[in-house]
């Protein structure tokens, strides 16, 4: 597992994504004093975490940043850095749900969220391997045909470029394809690191290794504990991915795992462009150099965290990649999380007194971006007009009611599913080194792991933030939460939230 060790900048997985490849963390005015009150508290070290900090530091806010681990922890570590001008939510679906006006906004907050990171590479002079591609979505079938049409037109809707074209350059049969212009791609953990520097270069502080369980507010000052410590701040971000606790976000956002490969080929036929397909899941194909050696990366296969087999979702995207590319190596294979806000746009700003900014979907390069212009413009009493667009609390149209009915009946389900089916009775002895399961011991549900050693790690698998029972996921070593996407280690530490608490650890020897 990649944990807090100093020779390399962590995740929260086994597997190393190429971003974290002779990459050393940088330590950042590194101390908290528990008697200041902060004007800002950013809770989070990742892409919306660390451009806020930047942004309200520059302003002129005394800011402290906290982060459970390390920098870049979280999915900012595990994304595969695509800039792109459009989003997963196409702009004619976010019409269709909040009209012409919000599908505009969210047009002018995707390209201002590109322009800020284009901005602060310029600024603080980040070598984060950025550069200006096209972009090409094809088409296979009829249906996608369509889609392609309906993605085509939503975005010259809203004043965006969009050509169709015969040649995209994949070696995948195809019915037609569209070309964006000016789109990038970067290194996302030097890009993040560039912004840590501008950040201590103001003043701004740091505190890793802490991971915040509450917030609550006293006499208008904000109290975010930690254990026993207690930071203050007049403002609150929480810059976590999706906010801790049971919240509205765990109803509104459902995580999503991902999967993305680092492929040597055996010829020179590496896209020089950003190319995504329109199946189910998708896939997307792009290029990056990575220490002297150019990768083929080929993502897609996602999936909702804890329902399906991260083994075959990675087995089934390198079946995909060998069908169509001479493959010499796979020398990289990762995967992380993200959220899906049920009616389609990110939930960006202020509610029950915190400010917060979560369900980016696969775009939160520049939706965590623009975030930090919407969080600081508010704290900073300016107006914003993206407010009422991403509001948290904004009242959903009628459009994503049924997505949303549906999120929430799948977690339904698995909270009363897995509480009562018995689907696991099998000796912990039987588990072979390196796998973990949840087994059935004396009428009792555990979650055990086997490490290559031979020592069992048993844990109680009940979800400590609603209760749902975890699911192995032998790739990343984790302990993944099927309701709300919560991840924990193979000794119950909490590797992503929502859960704030760590799994109980349960004595192993009267399970053997
Ligand atoms: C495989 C994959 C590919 C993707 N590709 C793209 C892409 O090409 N383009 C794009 O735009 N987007 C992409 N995305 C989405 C994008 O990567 C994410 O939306 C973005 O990285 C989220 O950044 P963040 O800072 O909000 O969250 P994170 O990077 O997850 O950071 C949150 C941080 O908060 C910390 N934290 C959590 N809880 C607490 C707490 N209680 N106390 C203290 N700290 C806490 C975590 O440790 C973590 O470091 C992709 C996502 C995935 C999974």
């Amino acid at each position: 597992m990649a944990t807090g060790k100093d020779q390399i900048i962590a995740r929260d997985g086994v597997h190393e994504s190429p971003w974290q490849s002779g990459l050393t963390p940088i330590k950042t005015n590194s101390t908290a004093d528990p008697r200041t009150v902060y004007d800002v508290l950013i809770i989070g070290g990742g892409i919306t975490g660390m451009t806020s900090a930047l942004m309200l530091q520059n302003a002129g806010k005394k800011c402290l940043l906290i982060e459970a681990e390390t920098i870049g922890f979280g999915t900012t570590a595990g994304t595969s850095a695509h800039i792109n001008t459009f989003a997963d939510t196409t702009y004619t679906e976010a019409q269709s749900a909040f009209g012409k006006e919000g599908a505009q906004l969210f047009a002018d907050a995707v390209n201002e969220g590109f322009a800020i990171i284009k901005e602060n590479i310029k600024t603080y002079k980040i070598a984060c391997d950025f550069a200006i591609k096209k972009s090409y979505v094809y088409a296979e079938t009829e249906g996608q045909v369509k889609q392609l049409e309906d993605l085509c037109k939503g975005m010259r809707e809203v004043g965006l470029d969009c050509t169709y074209t015969d040649e995209v350059p994949i070696p995948v049969p195809h019915q037609m394809g569209v070309v964006m212009e000016n789109q990038a791609q970067f290194h996302p953990l030097r890009y993040l690191q560039g912004l840590q520097k501008g950040y201590g270069k103001a003043g701004g502080q740091v505190l890793e290794h802490t991971r915040i369980d509450s917030v609550k507010i006293e006499n208008k000052i904000h109290l975010a504990k930690s254990g026993d410590q207690t930071f203050k701040a007049l403002k609150v971000i929480y810059a976590t991915h999706v906010p801790p606790g049971i919240t509205i976000f765990s109803f509104r956002c459902a995580p999503y795992r991902s999967y993305v490969l680092g492929v040597k080929l055996k010829d020179e036929n590496y896209p020089h462009a950003l190319i995504y397909d329109l199946q189910e899941p998708y896939h997307y194909f792009r290029t990056h150099i990575i220490d002297g050696q150019k990768y083929l990366l080929v993502g897609g296969n996602d999936h909702k965290t804890g329902h399906d087999d991260p083994e075959k979702a990675f087995a089934s995207l390198e079946r995909y990649v060998r069908k169509y590319y001479k493959v010499a190596s796979v020398d990289y294979r990762w995967s992380s999380q993200y959220y899906i806000p049920v009616d389609g746009l990110p939930y960006i700003g202020h509610i029950d007194g915190i400010y917060c900014a979560t369900g980016f979907n696969g775009n939160g390069m520049m939706l965590g971006s623009i975030s930090a212009k919407i969080l600081s413009d508010l704290i900073l009493d300016k107006k914003t007009k993206y407010e009422k667009v991403f509001s948290p609390s904004r009242i959903k149209p009628i459009d994503g009611f049924a997505e949303f009915v549906k999120e929430n009946a799948d977690v339904a389900y698995h909270f009363v599913a897995d509480r009562f089916k018995v689907h696991e009775t099998d000796s912990v002895k039987r588990l072979s080194p390196g796998t973990g399961k949840v087994v059935e011991v004396d009428g009792e549900k555990v979650a055990a792991y086997k490490d290559e050693s031979g020592q069992l790690h048993s844990l109680n698998p009940v979800c400590t933030h609603a209760g749902c029972i975890v699911n192995w996921n032998g790739e990343e070593k984790s302990w993944d939460c099927p309701c709300h996407g919560a991840r924990f280690d193979i000794d119950g530490k909490v590797l992503a939230g929502p859960a704030t608490r760590g799994l109980e650890q349960i004595k192993a020897k009267s399970h053997e």
